[in-house]
């Protein structure tokens, strides 16, 4: 049995993540400030002894002793990480700092939830993990780009300098039940809008891509990875390679939902990446981890969630 910290354990993928800890006989401590995540997502656990939760925003130090970091807290979604985009960079960064330093002080090995959004809106597709990326660094997206490559920096010369134990995952849009039906992101947003009959709101003109990987694939990735041999490092993608145009997921989600929800084109945002699609030949050649499930069941499942909590 191991002591581990998840941080961003209310959110989204963390409350996947204390479950599945959880459920292999792990001691999990879940630390989360609530500012996209929710005690809902973690009610079911809140009776187990072996879980705490512990309110508290990373971008302040704490002393805790554990084994393992998990270090997901940050908001993802676009409109939250940039409602406040100074708090988003400082939850980055200062969020990096404080729980490397525990992972320093306690010998804990740390994985960092860092993103495809290194990549910024690449001109290399699909992405290995080798391409340094196209980020505008003072656009509207910089706040959580150049947060989590400065995240990643500070990862790497923590494990350089300190010797500490790091895990670099750089995951691709994930999707499945429990994200917030407010959340923003699109997957949510289309099935929100096809069950409760509104417009479909694609921004631009839909043919921009991306690939989605089902909630449970991406979690027992980061697992594996977490308890891969140390000299695994990463950088390491981790997402699903089938890549889909923004209306073809419309389409998509119209059809599995049974909606007659018209399809209505709002504008693109700045910075939006115009393709992306992962190289996950590290990840199925150093972990033999390759996503399981594809779209269209994914999507089956994320829908009847929203369905029942909507
Ligand atoms: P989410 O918004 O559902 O979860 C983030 C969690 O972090 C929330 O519970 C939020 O309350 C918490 N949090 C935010 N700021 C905090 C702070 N300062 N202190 C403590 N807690 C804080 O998003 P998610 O999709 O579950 O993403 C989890 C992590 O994975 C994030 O770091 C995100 O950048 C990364 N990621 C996710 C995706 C994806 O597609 N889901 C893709 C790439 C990277
Ligand atoms: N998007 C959309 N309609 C929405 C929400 C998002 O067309 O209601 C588009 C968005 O412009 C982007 C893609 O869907 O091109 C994925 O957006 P999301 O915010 O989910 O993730 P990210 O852009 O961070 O990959």
């Amino acid at each position: 049995m191991k002591r581990i910290l998840v941080t961003g354990g209310a959110g989204f993928l963390g409350s996947h993540l204390c479950e599945r800890l959880l459920k292999e006989g792990n001691d999990v401590l879940c630390l989360d400030n609530l500012f996209t995540g929710s005690k809902d997502n973690i009610r079911h656990l809140m009776e187990n002894p072996h879980f705490e939760f512990i309110r508290h925003d990373v971008t302040e130090p704490i002393s805790l002793e554990i084994d393992q970091i998990y270090n997901l807290a940050c908001p993802a979604s676009p409109v939250h990480y940039q409602y406040d985009p100074i708090k988003t960079a400082k939850t980055s960064v200062y969020g990096a700092i404080n729980m490397l330093g525990l992972a320093k002080r306690t010998g804990a090995r740390i994985l960092q939830a860092s993103t495809s959004e290194v990549y910024g809106d690449p001109e290399v597709h699909p992405q290995p993990e080798s391409y340094r990326g196209c980020v505008n660094p003072i656009g509207i997206r910089a706040c959580y780009d150049e947060g989590k490559r400065m995240a990643e920096t500070l990862f790497f010369d923590y494990h350089r300098k300190h010797q500490v134990e790091i895990k670099v995952m750089r995951i691709f849009n994930t999707y499945g039940p429990r994200m917030n039906q407010n959340d923003g992101r699109v997957v949510s947003n289309f099935i929100v809008q096809a069950l409760r009959k509104e417009d479909i709101t694609i921004y631009g003109d839909g043919k921009q891509t991306r690939s989605f990987c089902y909630v449970d694939d991406l979690i027992e990735g980061m697992i594996k990875l977490m308890n891969s041999p140390k000299e695994l490092a990463g950088p390491v993608n981790m997402g699903n390679p089938g890549e889909f145009t923004m209306g073809e997921l419309a389409e998509k989600i119209i059809a599995l939902t049974g909606s007659g929800s018209k399809i209505v084109y709002a504008p693109l945002p700045s910075d939006d990446p115009k393709q992306r699609k992962p190289v996950i030949d590290l990840a199925k050649e150093q972990l033999n981890w390759e996503p399981e499930i594809p779209l269209e069941e994914g999507l089956k499942r994320t829908i009847a969630y929203f369905r029942e909590i909507l």
